[in-house]
């Protein structure tokens, strides 16, 4: 009679000698180490993601090294008169698809992330963004592979829209991320990534209903609660980028209370990681939108610089 073995579960794994190893880990930042990888593994959040080579620690380095060996393509754009500009843009958007292979799939930075995902028995999904900027998603259960896939569908479709609804127009858009203006991608996402639906549906009516900014209006909110004599709950900004509907929101405080506990009983430094994590989560939030704005503006303004016709 055959026994299969059963891969040793995560927990135990981490338990072992895993949270050590990862604590002195050199190439992956601590939130990624802990938001993206650990909360999936553990089974906190379904998935997560990060956008590379932006959330890597040599991030800078490598979009350098890409832009050195774009920099003759685009020199040819800029000089091209405009009946010539389209076929160089095509050009100088495989130029950026091929260095980015070479620079940051062949990196040893890429690899340790790779390692990672396999020593958490975690799946990977790679997305194109634009071709300077990839998204890499990360997940335990295949059911999210199609999820993910049916979420960029979504994506590429509404994109599209957008770009005709400009072109018709002749007016450029003012979202860096056109996606943010469909319900049903928003929707899909928050759930994917481990959200709890009362900071979504807040987030959706603002952005997409009522065309206000979560940033500005979360920061707010955490300035009047510290003008009110109140801390926010740190626990309730259980992972970066995300928007509780409000600084106490019970659902979100519970999602990072049990991430911190999870975290504490597999290695007390990894509690206090944690701890460091959702306490700049917070301050980053305060500090919006302004930080956002410059964090994303710096994400996407060379890209469209350098694909933008
Ligand atoms: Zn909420």
């Amino acid at each position: 009679m055959l026994f299969h073995k059963r891969p040793r579960n995560v927990v135990s794994l981490l338990r072992e000698s895993l949270s050590e190893e990862m604590l002195n880990e050199p190439l992956l930042l601590d939130h990624v180490k802990i938001e993206d990888y650990l909360m999936v593994a553990l089974e906190i959040r379904p998935c997560s993601f990060l956008t590379i080579p932006a959330e890597f620690h040599n991030g800078d380095e490598l979009g350098r090294k890409i832009d050195e060996l774009c920099a003759e393509d685009l020199q040819a754009v800029l000089n091209a008169t405009a009946d010539k500009k389209g076929a160089l843009i095509r050009t100088l958007k495989n130029k950026i698809r091929e260095s980015l292979k070479k620079v940051v799939f062949a990196s040893v930075t890429y690899e340790a992330h790779m390692n990672w995902s396999r020593k958490l028995h975690l799946q990977t999904f790679d997305v194109e963004v634009r071709p300077s900027i990839h998204e890499l998603y990360l997940f335990r259960d295949s059911k999210a592979k199609s999820e993910l896939r049916s979420l960029m569908r979504v994506r590429t479709a509404t994109r599209e829209r957008v770009r005709l609804r400009m072109d018709a127009s002749k007016k450029r858009t003012r979202l860096a991320f056109p996606e943010e203006s469909s319900s049903e991608y928003l929707v899909s996402v928050g759930k994917l990534l481990g959200y709890p639906s009362c900071c979504v549906e807040r987030y959706v009516r603002e952005r997409v209903h009522e065309g206000a900014s979560v940033e500005a209006r979360a920061s707010r909110q955490v300035e009047q609660l510290r003008k009110e004599g109140e801390e926010p709950d740190v626990y309730a900004y259980f992972a970066r980028n995300f928007f509780p509907c409000k600084p106490i929101c019970q659902n979100a405080r519970e999602i990072g209370r049990k991430t911190f506990g999870l975290l504490s009983s597999l290695h007390p430094k990894l509690g206090n990681l944690y701890c460091k994590c959702i306490t700049n989560n917070v301050e980053m939030v305060e500090a919006c939108p302004r930080l956002t704005t410059r964090h994303r503006e710096k994400l996407t303004k060379k890209a469209q610089r350098l694909t933008r016709k």
